[in-house]
């Protein structure tokens, strides 16, 4: 490792990898540094092994995906945006292809094609990635350039820099190297650092319940958020009972509405619409028509039209019924309760997993003191932020790594084009 560099970018996740290839300039000496053994190990486990990559929405409804803060990534999207990341990757040899939600993965499968294909381009670029190089203090000296304290293979080094770019991530699978060290570096230079969370994570349920029907999925369901009787949101689409609670891609939208609720001490509840195509009224008439033509059937095998298999057993319970009862001594009560259960399937919620099951964490680095044209701080000259570390989160979708990848070509972009005296 050289003592001093024109350009370093630290952390070697998708921003920091997109950010140091960005970089590039043949007049300026780049490395990039990440302190675990291989580059990028979040990105290899995204989308379970497959990455979804981006989405095909369109700009206004692909910004609402991140909230009110998305506005800020308007720039950097104007710049850089799903159809030019996919040209992108294509042209570094990841075709892709389109799937259901509009997701896109690479053609593979294989999210550590992306690895492998930034990887190569740094060579190619001979930009170093060193790895197991942790960064513990980012600081500047009497003559205005960074210098950055770090370990590197467990020994203590120091190295310079005219520009850095900070890519650390945040805090959720620290497991993954994601530990909120940028966090701490920024803090060093003024920024301020917003309440951070655990976001798109699972969430916990009281009772049994969930762990009864462990595994089933439910797809075209509306989940709903209730807090003291109010419906605060709700969402369609699919989800999934988990050993402890629930999880899958509308319940990890809902979970930072439910965090914030639960940090704020709420009575919070949801609520499972199992059909929602159907209101009340047009539900009890499929049942009574169920009833009518089918009199001589059990309560049990009646559920079977209307549920998944391993979640029968479940609403017997729940409803009291005998399983064995004629549809025709059914009373209207019975088939109101059965009506409700379908429309309001009731879960109490306790909590959520922590950082180490979160997709992504809410809060970071405050995107007021960000340039969102440059991705430079506006406290430090030639310090820039790209990716997690900033205080901008999205849905599921291909939405997060999209805004990772797109602030991080700006940023690299950026730093491309700056001059150092000697150059
Ligand atoms: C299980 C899982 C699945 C996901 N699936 C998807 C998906 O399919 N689509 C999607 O859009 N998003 C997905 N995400 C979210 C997405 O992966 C993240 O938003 C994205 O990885 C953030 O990129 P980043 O480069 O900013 O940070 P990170 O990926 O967190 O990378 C930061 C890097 O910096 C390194 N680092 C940290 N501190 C230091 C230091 N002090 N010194 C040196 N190096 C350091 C870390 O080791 C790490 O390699 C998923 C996340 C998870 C956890």
């Amino acid at each position: 490792m050289e003592s001093h560099y024109n350009t370093i970018v630290i952390g070697a996740g998708p921003a920091g990898l997109m950010a140091a290839v960005e970089a590039y300039n043949p007049k300026h000496s780049i490395v990039l540094l990440e302190k675990m053994r291989k580059p990028a190990l979040k990105l290899r486990i995204s989308g379970k092994g497959r990455c979804n990559i981006t989405n095909e929405e369109g700009m206004e409804s692909f910004l609402n995906r991140f909230g009110k803060k998305g506005r800020f990534l308007k720039y950097a999207f104007s710049q850089f945006f799903n159809h030019d990341l996919l040209n992108y990757l294509n042209e570094l040899g990841v075709p892709t292809k389109l799937e259901r939600g509009g997701r896109y993965f690479p053609q593979s499968d294989k999210a550590t094609d992306i690895v492998d294909a930034f990887v190569k381009k740094l060579e190619e670029l001979q930009i170093p990635i060193i790895t197991q190089a942790h960064v513990t203090d980012l600081s500047k000296d009497d003559q205005g350039r960074f210098v950055l304290q770090m370990t590197h293979s467990g020994r203590p080094a120091q190295v310079t820099a005219d520009q850095v770019c900070i890519t650390t991530g945040g805090l959720s699978y620290p497991a993954t190297g994601s530990t909120g060290e940028g966090y701490i570096m920024s803090k060093a230079f003024g920024h301020t650092v917003t309440d951070t969370a655990p976001s798109l994570v699972p969430v916990l349920t009281a009772g049994d319940i969930a762990k009864r029907v462990q595994g089933v999925s439910l797809r075209n369901v509306t989940v709903s958020v209730w807090s003291e009787n109010k419906k605060v949101t709700e969402l369609f689409g699919e989800m999934m009972f988990t050993r402890k609670g629930v999880t899958g891609p509308i319940i990890l939208t809902l979970s930072e509405t439910l965090v914030s609720m639960l940090d704020a001490k709420q009575d919070v509840h949801i609520k499972i619409d199992l059909k929602p195509a159907l209101d009340h009224k047009k539900l009890d008439l499929r049942l009574q028509r169920e009833i009518a033509e089918h009199s001589k059937q059990n309560f049990k095998n009646m559920l079977k039209s209307l549920l998944p298999r391993k979640m029968i057993a479940l609403f017997l319970d729940i409803l009291k019924i005998d399983p064995e009862k004629q549809l025709h001594q059914i009373t209207g009560e019975e088939r109101k309760k059965l009506r409700m259960l379908l429309k309001e399937f009731p879960m109490q919620v306790i909590g959520h997993d922590s950082y180490d099951h979160a997709i992504v964490t809410s809060g970071g680095v405050s995107l007021k003191e960000i340039n969102p044209t440059t991705m430079e701080s506006k406290l430090t000259e030639r310090l820039y932020l790209a990716g997690e570390v900033l205080d901008v989160n999205g849905e599921t979708g291909g939405y997060n790594l999209t805004s990772s990848w797109s602030t991080a070509f700006l940023a690299g972009r950026m730093m491309r084009n700056n001059d150092f005296r000697g150059n």
